[in-house]
């Protein structure tokens, strides 16, 4: 098996974004650069206090920089190691990780695209979109369309930045849908999948890009099936 390079990262900030779920925000250390493309992961790598080496995945949640500093987007699974491990690291802190990898990456050329997301299935989205919404020629002439599924509104992870990019481009869409909805909500309520149908109607030529937990990836991937697409149009990560 190949052995790819280790580099570390130092956390420069630790954002919570609700009571579960913190944004990251790491600098590489030395002269290493790591270059990704928008949509790609990480490997990160620690032993546990037993010894045991843990290895986990996360997307990179932020778009290229010339320094090669990036963002995880984090929940804290139940009883879960790694994921416990990063949401207490104290900034100043160092990790250990290997990668870029995915091909969870941007379909050249353009389409129309929807983007569908649940929980910390967005990270892949805000490093594509905010990537794509930085030049003109990455979007312009192309709609797109961010479906982005919660159950209350304080989970909606970056809910005033892809306000913001909506409000300064046209042809982004943000359509947040809540399953939980309070009476005070004014959007979308249900799931994701319940609302793919009204975005894509009869079309089969635009690209869909579908991240989160293997169920919602599963019932979307099957309605746009049965809406005739290709399975080729369909890209898709799963993080379960
Ligand atoms: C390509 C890829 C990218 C990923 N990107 C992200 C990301 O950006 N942000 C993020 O928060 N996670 C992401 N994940 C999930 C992440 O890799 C870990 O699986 C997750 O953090 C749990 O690891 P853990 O060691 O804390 O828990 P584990 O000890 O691995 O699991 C504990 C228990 O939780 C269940 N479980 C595992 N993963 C999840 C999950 N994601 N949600 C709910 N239950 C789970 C397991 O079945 C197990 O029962 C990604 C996974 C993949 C494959």
């Amino acid at each position: 098996m190949a052995q790819f390079k280790t580099f570390n990262a130092q956390l420069a900030r630790s954002v919570a974004l609700s009571e579960f779920t913190k944004h990251l925000e790491f600098e590489v250390r030395g002269t290493d650069h790591v270059g990704f493309v928008p949509g790609q992961w990480l490997s990160v790598k620690t032993d546990t206090p037993e010894g045991e080496e843990m290895t986990r995945a996360y997307s990179i949640a932020s778009p290229p920089t010339e320094n090669g500093s990036f963002a995880f987007c984090l929940n804290r699974v139940q009883d879960g190691f790694m994921s416990n491990y990063l949401c207490n690291l104290e900034e100043g802190a160092e990790i250990a990780f290997q990668g870029p990898f995915g091909s969870f990456i941007l379909h050249p050329p353009p389409r129309d695209s929807v983007f569908i997301a649940t929980g910390t299935g967005i990270a892949p989205f805000r490093s594509m979109l905010q990537w794509m919404l930085a030049e003109d020629d990455r979007h312009q002439g192309r709609q797109l369309w961010l479906l982005f599924g919660a159950r209350r509104e304080q989970d909606l992870y970056y809910h005033a930045e892809f306000d913001q990019l909506a409000a300064n481009h046209d042809n982004f869409h943000f359509l947040p849908t809540l399953s939980r909805a309070g009476d005070e909500w004014k959007g979308l309520r249900g799931y994701v999948q319940q609302h793919l149908g009204e975005i894509v109607g009869m079309r089969t030529d635009m690209h869909a890009y579908i991240c989160g937990l293997a169920k919602m990836v599963k019932a979307n991937r099957e309605l746009l099936k049965t809406l005739g697409w290709d399975r080729t149009a369909i890209r898709y990560e799963r993080y379960d």
